[in-house]
């Protein structure tokens, strides 16, 4: 049962209940005789919208399951957009699109190539299959759909090969997507590990419960605090995501002491890459007018989709945000893919500011497509010392070279799939961006102004070998005993693909190491 404060002394107090935190408190509690607090700022889980896989459109909008931090103004256009995260038991696997991915096996042994021994694929695919046999629900669409089974095909005449398990290789490869789906209803990371769990009498959960800072006493983390409570613990683990755990750890005095002082806060750890390295993927936004009456619009319009997942859990409301998934090299001469596009048959007009998402009338399909591995850097910092002010966040999109180069060719791959047989014959033309972008600066300006964040930020406290990486290999803060971080923030580089799969196996193979005191 959740609980209130006053808490006594745990051995452990995990800060997010997201898609690592709560493989955390599933592991950590496993030993009877450690006493472990979980934290978490948003509510329960008990929006039922939550199990609906389509049902995120409403949850994202809502400030009391999703938190909105605005970027600074980037692109051509200097528009700000804002970076969602959820906020309730689960986190963003609460509020995601659902599609599941592993990422690459190269991209983990890249990790411990970087000098960080025990993150290769020999020891983070076990983590993996440990996640998917522990209640971490994966399916795929049974039903082909003509106008899904037609984007299959068209990739397959690119020479992507068709799989119906899309982590079976690390190929180019296209197929529908792999999704935490169970009997038609989203399985969160709480539903697959929290839940489970919680009647275990040595798991403490708090929720509507937000931490501020780490409480620090010399250089030893001695719990956490937040308007109204405290906490004390043997070992403090942030899993608040890639902005609130950077964010709290500058709060509480340990990050740039430049940032810091002008935030007004002590310096208690310099540590120049809190916040910094961020990295984050720029999806191209492209959407296509059918010539017939195919795919979702009418039935996600009309009702008939919410009358059908209500009768048999079944349809498009069933399914996750995109139904199609497909993996490719934008140069032939790569040894693996690094591009990932998404397509769904359904289509939205152009978003409003503050208004609820709407789908265009007439048939439509849109695509969203990425460069795997970016690597520019972006940075994020807090403004002052009240958690309530906004962040500064510059998102970095398309800094290098190799990351405009790329993107160009992610971008020119979807039209050439596009216009594949038999596909193309579907498409009556391309609504956005349109056909007035062709040059590549054109093709980098649309992706600025029309596409979006990809939701998967990493970096603000990457782990690495160094001293001025923000944790070691262990994921201990440095300079900071009894304090560690678990979360998307630790990964130096992006794992190829999306990141809630990744994040929980990162954090099941985090707990080894924590049961193990090392
Ligand atoms: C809209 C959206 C769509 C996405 N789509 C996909 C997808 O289709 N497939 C996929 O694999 N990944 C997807 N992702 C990414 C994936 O969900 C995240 O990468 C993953 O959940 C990150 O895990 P995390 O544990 O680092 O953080 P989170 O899961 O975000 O968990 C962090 C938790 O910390 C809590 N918290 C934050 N601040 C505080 C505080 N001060 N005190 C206490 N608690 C706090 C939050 O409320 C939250 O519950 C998507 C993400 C979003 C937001």
């Amino acid at each position: 049962m959740p609980r209130k404060p006053p808490f006594p002394m745990f051995d452990y107090v995990i800060v997010g209940a997201g898609a690592a935190g709560c493989v955390l408190a599933n592991r950590l509690s496993a030993d009877p005789g450690v006493d472990v607090l979980l934290i978490e700022a948003g509510g329960e889980d008990t929006n039922p919208l939550i199990a609906i896989p389509r049902g995120f459109g409403e949850l994202l909008g809502d400030p009391t399951t999703a938190w909105h931090y605005p970027t600074r103004p980037f692109g051509p256009e200097q528009q700000v957009e804002h970076w969602v995260r959820g906020k309730t038991l689960g986190g963003s696997t609460a509020v995601n699109g659902l599609v599941y991915n592993r990422g690459q096996r190269a991209d983990y042994d890249a990790l411990e190539e970087l000098g960080n021994p025990g993150w290769g694929w020999d020891d983070v695919g076990p983590a993996f299959e440990a996640i998917e046999d522990n209640g971490l629900n994966v399916s795929t669409v049974d039903e082909a759909d003509p106008l899904l089974e037609d984007i299959i095909t068209a990739g397959t005449e690119l020479g992507w090969r068709r799989m119906r398990d899309l982590n079976e290789t690390d190929e180019e490869r296209i197929g529908y997507a792999m999704a935490t789906i169970r009997d038609g209803r989203r399985v969160t990371a709480a539903d697959a590990f929290l839940h489970p769990v919680s009647a275990r009498p040595n798991l403490t959960v708090a929720v509507n419960t937000a931490v501020d800072r780490v409480r620090l006493d010399g250089d030893r983390a001695t719990g956490v605090e937040g308007r109204g409570f405290q906490a004390d613990a043997g070992e403090v683990i942030l899993a608040c995501g890639s902005v609130a755990t950077p964010k709290i750890l500058q709060l509480s005095g340990i990050g740039p002491a430049d940032t810091l002082r002008s935030a007004g806060i002590d310096v208690a750890v310099d540590s120049p890459n809190v916040g910094a390295r961020l990295r984050e993927h720029r999806a191209f936004f492209l959407q296509h007018r059918l010539t017939e009456d195919l795919g979702y619009n009418r039935l996600l319009g009309n009702g008939a989709a919410e009358e059908q997942y209500r009768a048999s859990r079944t349809g498009p409301l069933a399914t996750p945000s995109f139904d199609v998934v497909a993996f490719f090299k934008t140069r032939p001469e790569l040894d693996r893919p690094d591009a990932q596009i998404q397509v769904a048959p359904f289509s939205i007009l152009p978003l409003e500011p503050g208004q609820p998402l709407m789908l265009e009338r007439e048939p439509g399909m849109m695509c969203v497509g990425f460069i795997l591995r970016p690597d520019s850097h972006g940075a994020l910092q807090i403004t002052s010392a009240d958690p309530d002010a906004p962040l500064d966040i510059d998102p970095g999109y398309y800094d290098t070279e190799h990351d405009r180069a790329t993107a160009v060719g992610v971008f020119r791959a979807i039209r050439r799939l596009f216009a594949t047989e038999p596909l193309a014959e579907r498409i009556e033309h391309e609504t956005v961006p349109g056909n007035g972008v062709e040059s590549d600066g054109e093709i980098l300006d649309a992706g600025l102004t029309m596409g979006g964040c990809g939701y998967h930020a990493i970096g603000t406290c990457a782990m690495g070998p160094n001293d001025d990486d923000v944790v070691d290999p262990r994921l201990r803060v440095r300079g900071v005993t009894n304090l560690r971080v678990v979360d998307a923030s630790v990964l130096p580089t992006m794992v190829a693909g999306n990141l809630a799969g990744p994040v929980s196996a990162l954090a099941w193979r985090a707990a080894d190491f924590i049961a193990a005191g090392s």
